[in-house]
């Protein structure tokens, strides 16, 4: 921005706030405009679409500048927040008619987009996380808040991949350093869009519970980000519950990519919630237990005590048909209240939230009943902890009126009854108001007027209005004369007028009486936010349990069993959404089992016979498993898994810009090197962008790995046809394969997968039944004989003038002899032969 010296007195106070907000668009209020100056008004322009004129325009340096109408500004700051950006508003402090010389002015707000609390109804179900970093010898503190709920969560991060991970799961919009983090950890956040905040130093004089976080790395990411709420939102910050620490290792881990592979939140090829594990589970009947489903799809537990408990309940909802629809009806009138308290602590609760509150507050006791009504020593145990907060239900009861305007300050709020002298105020006008409707009457008898009437507006108050053809009888000197239309004449007179102060007196008094009779009830109320937050935490969980109840009856999905032994097995699984989203029951079920000795299921089957189906099923019902959700199978027991790694499709890699071969490769070896006995891994077509022997050596290597160092239970899906020869030589492997079948010349995917490996020819046939040249897949057939009678030998292409076709094309699925010759098979474990070890020695 140009250094301006001297100026108008009013842009050097311009200037002056602009240099406290130099990264955020500042709309300075003149008049009725917001308005901007500078850069911020030449890039403000081009986003808002706004016409860019300037000030001073006869003046050496004119001032770009453009503006919004006051009224309209909420769409304008939506608009730039939504792109990322922080706007400061400065407004008028005082009114400008009686302000002596400059209007004082000052930055009232300042909305970013970690602290905008989005009203609209499909972010009711969306956390909008703000995060704080702190950074010293490698590691990482982070702490989360959201706003509007009032949530902040804290804990330390290892590494750099870790942290990134954990800020796109909480799916984080802006993220608070302080000043002097170091830049090049900063670069990668700001490439997957996260707005950076700095802040120059900690604030230390406020009161927030971070009693229970003790690690100082962690104290100072708490700080940091507190420090910079309370910077910019400048106002109540009471709801923020005490900062509690937790542990990324304590839940079942998936990496973003994995979350984002296996469909939890979002639609790969729509972006929408449709067609995801979300959408499926998702039978909650408030937005505060929508938000918390989704906060258990990112975090299933490890904890076996801790989901028996869940599944203990759903099992009860799923018994206790009745009262489980009566507890949905009752939640359905549950509106937000973790929100409705963020609000009034915030001091931006109006009277309808109120009422929405109180409504809330009068199922309480109707689902404590419900519930105790199913006699359930486990759900009643934790039932019996609701506490009803009935006082806060009979506080609005008698203040507040049911019907109550969304504004605060123009009355209509308050109950009768509630304060005397309100009473006695709204008394006198609604006595004043039968006093003028009876003087009407009067005058039109005194005056034989007929349509004489009595009306009111802002300007001139009460008036007696005349229509023209009758002014003839207004008595004279008693009517004095105050306004002419064309049709009429308006007149006041003295007792009229006497009346109308009266009536204007009482309704002002009795306006600013509610405005603070309201503040009264909101503030009793801002003491009990934490016992309303607590209240909101138990309906919530209930909300999901019963979720998962509905949602487990409706598509007959089954309790699974935990194991503590390296076993798994699920009869007749069934890939969730899939099998929603088909029509008339035509999903294939099918098992899938792991016994003691089985490290690798290695699945073949040609394109779209469902092998990918088949290993997302899997790890679907181990993350409903995990969140103590029952599971599509017939019957499943599984071990409790710490990390879920998948290497599945082609995945971007927005922050490092690699080539997708190069993240397929980063995230095997992630996966090798993270993994344990109780992982899953899921590797679809690992190898496969690459040169075929070079992929399928890498792919070879890796299970070969797995089977010998990892042991974790791995799904591994290939085209390599040769890899299905490791069964039996490596203890761990086994082969499955996804059957199919030609039925009159059409390949028919049976969806039904089997014990050993596929037909190998499978790769021609398809080219067959998409119709390619006879020549081409009997030359492909010749070729493929060929390369597995003699190995890795070239075939030598046919000459241009010798006829292509060899022999008919042998479709027939056919059993072959071993095609490798001894020398030639590749040694599994290149240490242990002889050769090898022998150069060991001599290395050594
Ligand atoms: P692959 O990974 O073998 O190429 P996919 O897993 O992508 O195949 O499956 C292809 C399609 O087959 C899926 O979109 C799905 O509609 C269907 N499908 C897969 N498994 C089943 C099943 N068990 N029952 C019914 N349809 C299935």
């Amino acid at each position: 921005m140009p250094q301006k010296t001297k100026g108008t007195p009013m842009m050097e106070q311009y200037l002056d706030m602009k240099k406290e907000y130099p990264d955020a668009f500042l709309l300075y209020r003149v008049g009725d405009f917001y308005e901007m100056f500078y850069d911020d008004a030449v890039k403000g322009s081009q986003i808002l679409e706004l016409t860019l004129t300037s000030r001073n325009k006869k003046a050496d340096e004119s001032i770009p500048m453009c503006g919004v109408p006051h009224h309209a500004i909420q769409s304008y700051i939506d608009i730039l927040v939504d792109k990322g950006y922080k706007v400061a508003i400065c407004d008028q402090l005082e009114n400008p008619k009686e302000a002596v010389g400059m209007v004082k002015r000052g930055i009232t707000r300042i909305v970013t987009p970690g602290t905008i609390m989005d009203e609209s109804a499909n972010q009711a179900t969306e956390n909008n996380y703000i995060t704080g970093i702190s950074y010293a010898k490698n590691r990482f503190g982070l702490s989360y808040a959201d706003l509007s709920t009032g949530e902040v969560k804290v804990t330390s991060i290892n590494n750099m991949t870790d942290l990134i991970n954990e800020l796109q799961n909480l799916n984080t919009k802006e993220t608070v350093v302080l000043e002097g983090f170091p830049q090049k950890y900063l670069d990668p956040m700001k490439r997957i869009g996260i707005l950076v905040s700095t802040i120059e130093e900690l604030d230390d004089n406020f009161t927030y519970d971070f009693s229970k976080v003790v690690e100082e790395l962690q104290v100072s990411s708490v700080k940091t980000l507190i420090s910079y709420l309370i910077q910019t939102q400048m106002r109540s910050l009471d709801h923020l519950k005490a900062a509690e620490t937790y542990q990324t290792t304590a839940y079942l881990r998936m990496d973003h990519n994995a979350q984002s592979n296996l469909e939890l939140f979002k639609n790969i090829r729509t972006n929408k919630k449709s067609g995801t594990l979300l959408w499926l589970l998702d039978s909650t009947q408030t937005a505060m237990g929508g938000r918390l489903l989704k906060q258990w799809l990112s975090r299933p537990l490890l904890d076996e005590k801790n989901l028996k408990s869940r599944q203990h309940i759903v099992q009860v909802f799923l018994d206790n048909y009745f009262q489980r629809s009566s507890f949905q009806d009752y939640l359905t009138k549950v509106y937000d209240l973790e929100r409705l308290s963020g609000r009034v602590a915030y001091g931006t609760v109006n009277g309808r939230d109120l009422i929405q509150l109180k409504t809330s507050l009068e199922q309480v006791p109707k689902i404590k009943e419900i519930l105790l009504d199913i006699s359930d020593d486990e759900l009643s145990a934790y039932v019996n902890n609701i506490d009803e907060c009935q006082d806060v239900y009979e506080l609005i009861d008698k203040a507040i009126v049911d019907d109550a305007p969304i504004s605060i300050t123009g009355g209509g709020l308050i109950k009768d009854g509630y304060n005397p002298q309100l009473d006695q105020y709204n008394d006198a006008t609604k006595n004043g108001k039968k006093w003028i409707a009876e003087l009407q009457a009067q005058e039109q008898e005194v005056t034989g007027i007929n349509n004489l009437k009595i009306g009111y507006n802002k300007v001139f108050g009460y008036y007696i209005e005349v229509t023209r053809s009758n002014v003839d009888k207004v008595p004279e000197g008693r009517y004095e004369r105050k306004q002419t239309l064309t049709n009429a004449e308006r007149y006041i007179t003295p007792e009229l007028k006497e009346k109308e102060t009266l009536i204007l007196e009482a309704q002002e008094k009795s306006q600013v009486l509610e405005y603070h009779l309201f503040d009264e009830v909101r503030k009793t109320i801002k003491e009990q936010i934490s016992r309303l937050q607590s209240l909101a935490n138990i309906l919530s969980r209930l909300d999901v349990l019963q979720s998962f109840a509905v949602v487990s009856e409706t598509y007959h999905y089954v309790k699974p069993t935990f194991v503590s032994k390296h076993e798994l097995k699920v009869v007749n699984g069934r890939h969730p959404v899939v099998e929603k989203v088909l029509s008339n029951n035509s999903y294939i079920p099918n098992d899938v089992t792991f016994d003691n000795s089985t490290d690798v299921l290695l699945i073949t089957g040609p394109n779209m016979s469902g092998k990918s189906t088949y290993m997302r099923q899997l790890a679907l019902t181990v993350i409903m498993a995990q969140m103590g959700c029952f599971v599509p199978a017939e019957s499943a027991k599984l071990p409790v898994f710490d990390h879920i790694f998948t290497r599945i499709g082609a995945a971007d890699d927005l922050i490092s810009g690699d080539s997708t071969f190069m993240v397929e490769m980063r995230e095997a070896n992630d996966a090798l090197k993270n993994a344990t006995d109780n992982s899953l891994i899921i590797f679809d077509e690992i190898g496969r962008g690459t040169a075929t022997y070079d992929g399928m050596a890498l792919a070879q290597a890796i299970i070969e790995y797995i089977d010998k160092n990892v042991h974790a239970m791995t799904m591994f899906s290939t085209h390599y046809h040769e890899l299905t020869d490791l069964e039996g030589q490596l203890s761990g492997v086994k082969n499955v394969h996804v059957d199919a079948s030609e039925e009159n010349g059409t390949l028919v995917f049976l969806h039904k997968v089997l014990p050993g490996p596929a037909d190998k020819s499978y790769g021609i046939h398809v080219a067959k039944l998409a119709g390619l040249p006879d020549q081409v897949l009997t030359r492909a057939d010749f070729i493929l004989s060929n390369l597995e009678a003699e190995g890795t030998e070239k075939i030598q292409p046919v000459k241009d003038d010798e006829p292509m076709a060899v022999s008919e094309p042998k479709l027939e699925p056919e059993v072959k002899a071993p095609t490798k010759s001894d020398e030639e098979q590749l040694s599994l474990f290149p240490e242990d032969d002889p050769e090898v070890l022998k150069a060991k020695e001599v290395a050594e």
